[in-house]
């Protein structure tokens, strides 16, 4: 399968990244120098990733379209790509309001790591690259599909570098060209243009997450004030508040700023996208209200004005109000509440009391205007999601052509939920399109089949066939095992050295990549594929496997896999505690002869020396090691059927298994 994706941004290289770990041979057009360009100047140069919010919460801050994205968001949310990032040795942080970061504070360290993963997982990179036409054919309607199925399909691209025309032959083609916002990095709406020549409908695009430009609403302190008096002016922890046409539509606590044009900050960005749509499309009013003692009810701050006053004596109102705000917003607020600056606190009335409450805990501010496109985070609007697919963001309209990122109709807040909407989107995109539609189809429900038994059982030669017949993928969680054990190994530390592997065990970063279908195993992104079966290999690893935090790494990663994927996966106690909700449970078992003598055979058949009777004692050893340690002991779960292979040959045991499979898929 040869999967073309347009764009190399956050959601291309999520998208090519995913393709080609699901197997396809994968090319990534960028028209830019190089990758990730807007990634880079994203959270000032951060790069706010994603937001560590629950799925609720999460979803509260989407702001287009939420529901499109509840099942791809399923198959890969924050979490996983906080877990993804950090198997890949990124370190994270998580600050106020759940934003994450890379640890660095350096976005080139994120756009580093997807660039590092594409290359591993043998993706062609290739820049300068602009795709100006997508080629499509008539489509055969197949017998499965319905008659109003798409009637084109993709066929290859037109593509532009150096000035030549190219036709470029593909399968799939994902299109995640990005928005129009900073159109100095790159985005400048091509992919509107490739989905409007596909039939696909585009909403109408306006600016999101943009500062606003604003005048005080009050005639007589817009008169004499202006936001730019008060440029450079940051004010932390008030609770703004929006309005359309005097609804409220709009309330959040947080920090916003002042500007020579208006007003910006994450409370501003975060209302903008709330009410774009009313000012940049329908004309509408808008008005932001600034609450400057969101800490105080309006008593409350009554109280404290009548109590501190009161003990003012000959203090100006000016200097008195000083304590309750920054300098520069004390002649707004007098303004606002047509008070003198110079007249004497303690003479206040009750009523100019209650215009000066009223002033800062809600001073009101007339949008103008939104800034444009230079200045907006996201774009909202975009390719229709009615017309998209939401399980594999394949178009209804032409086969085998999928969109992702923020060229769909999806937004969110500020916080990290627009990169989070690209990788999701991403990920969904890439896995679908290298994968054939029947299988697709089942990685939609939960079809994992775990394997678990002791060493010798047959479990990864079963696993191996069954996943070829299934279209599952195979994950071997020995091997993930062995590669720790290698690094722990190569650190000279010994098996039972449980200090020494605990510490060593953060710096030991595993993942998992295919190559022509074969599972290949990085530790720290060198392929130790080779290494992983030699014998003191696997003796560390039934040794230190015994130990929680090497567990519990593997855990994270084992789980994360069955969550994206549909996997076979087969070890020790995957039935139990790493895929406890797994569609089919097999445990598979043989007596200590059997599986000495099978493992016997196998050394000999490599021309290595080997006696039976110290291979069943190894074996012996390693299946009461692994069956009485503390954590995740070796176990049939309760509801995994019992195979015992002693007497049955491998094509019978995959009969079995593929058996019970068929049985439940009815
Ligand atoms: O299956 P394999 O022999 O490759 O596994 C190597 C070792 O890793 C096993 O002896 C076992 O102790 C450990 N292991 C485990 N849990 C798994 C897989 C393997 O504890 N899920």
């Amino acid at each position: 399968m040869k999967v073309a994706v347009i764009g190399g941004g956050a959601a291309g290289m999520m998208a090519a990244l995913s393709a080609a770990e699901s197997g396809a041979e994968v090319i990534l057009l960028e028209k830019n120098e190089k990758l990730g360009k807007k990634l880079f100047i994203t959270g000032k140069g951060r790069c706010n990733l994603t937001n560590d919010a629950e799925k609720e919460a999460f979803f509260a801050h989407i702001l287009r379209n939420p529901r499109f994205l509840y099942s791809s968001y399923g198959r890969f949310d924050n979490r996983a790509m906080m877990d993804l990032m950090e198997a890949a040795g990124l370190r994270l942080k998580v600050e106020r309001g759940g934003r994450v970061f890379p640890a660095s504070d350096k976005s080139s360290d994120v756009i580093r790591t997807l660039e590092k993963l594409l290359s591993q997982r043998g993706v062609t990179v290739r820049l300068h690259t602009e795709v100006k036409e997508i080629l499509t054919e008539k489509q055969d309607p197949p017998a499965s599909r319905k008659k109003d199925g798409p009637a084109l399909r993709v066929k290859g691209l037109l593509i532009q570098s150096k000035g030549q025309k190219e036709k470029l032959t593909a399968e799939r083609v994902i299109v995640a060209t990005g928005g129009l916002s900073y159109p100095s990095t790159g985005s400048t709406g091509d992919g509107y243009r490739l989905a409007e020549a596909a039939g696909h409908s585009v909403t109408p695009l306006s600016p999101s997450l943009v500062p606003v430009e604003a005048v005080f609403a009050k005639k007589e302190v817009a008169a004499r004030l202006k936001p730019a008096d008060l440029m450079g002016l940051s004010l932390k922890n008030v609770s703004l508040s929006a309005f359309v046409k005097d609804k409220k539509v709009f309330e959040e606590q947080g920090e916003m700023l002042f500007t020579h044009f208006g007003v910006t900050g994450p409370l501003v960005l975060s209302a903008s996208a709330v009410i774009g749509e009313a000012v940049a499309v329908k004309q509408e009013s808008a008005e932001l209200r600034i609450d400057l003692k969101p800490a105080l009810t309006e008593e409350q701050l009554e109280a404290r004005l009548i109590r501190e006053s009161a003990a003012a004596g000959a203090k100006q109102l000016s200097t008195f109000l000083g304590a309750y705000l920054p300098r520069a917003m004390v002649p707004v607020i007098l303004a606002q509440a047509s008070l003198s600056g110079s007249s004497k606190a303690a003479d206040l009335g009750k009523n100019e009391r209650r215009n000066l409450i009223r002033s800062m805990k809600s001073l009101p501010i007339k949008v103008l205007a939104l800034r444009g496109y230079p200045e907006a985070v996201v774009t909202r609007g975009g390719v229709s999601v009615k017309e998209i697919n939401p399980r594999t963001m394949e178009s209804k309209y032409v086969k085998n052509l999928y969109f992702a990122g923020e060229v769909l109709d999806l937004d969110g807040t500020t916080g990290g939920y627009n990169l989070q909407i690209a990788w999701t989107t991403g990920r969904t995109a890439g896995d679908a399109a290298a994968k054939e539609e029947v299988i697709m189809k089942n990685t939609i429900l939960n079809r994992n089949i775990a394997i678990d038994g002791p060493a010798g059982s047959g479990k990864s030669t079963i696993a191996k066939k069954i996943a070829k017949e299934t279209g599952l993928i195979y994950v071997d969680t020995g091997a993930m095992y062995r590669a720790m054990a290698i690094y722990f190994l190569r650190r000279g530390l010994t098996p039972d050295d449980e200090a020494g592997i605990t510490a060593a065990c953060e710096k030991a970063n595993v993942s998992i990549g295919y190559e022509n279908g074969q599972q290949q195993v990085y530790l720290n992104d060198e392929n130790v594929t080779a290494f992983l079966r030699e014998e003191a290999v696997g003796q560390m690893a039934s040794a230190s496997s015994v130990y929680g935090p090497v567990r519990e790494k593997m855990k994270t990663l084992q789980q994360r896999l069955g969550r994206e994927k549909n996997v076979v996966m087969d070890g020790r106690d995957i039935g139990t505690v790493i895929l406890p909700d797994a569609f089919l449970k097999i445990y598979m078992t043989a007596s200590v002869e059997v599986r000495a003598k099978r493992r016997f055979e196998e050394l000999l058949s490599k021309g290595q020396d080997a006696d039976l009777a110290v291979v069943a004692r190894a074996i012996e050893e390693r299946d009461y090691r692994d069956t009485h340690r503390e954590i995740a002991p070796l176990r049939q779960a309760e509801d995994a059927v019992l195979i015992d292979t002693s007497d049955l040959s491998i094509e019978e045991v995959t009969e079995t298994v593929l058996r019970l499979y068929k049985e439940k898929l009815k």
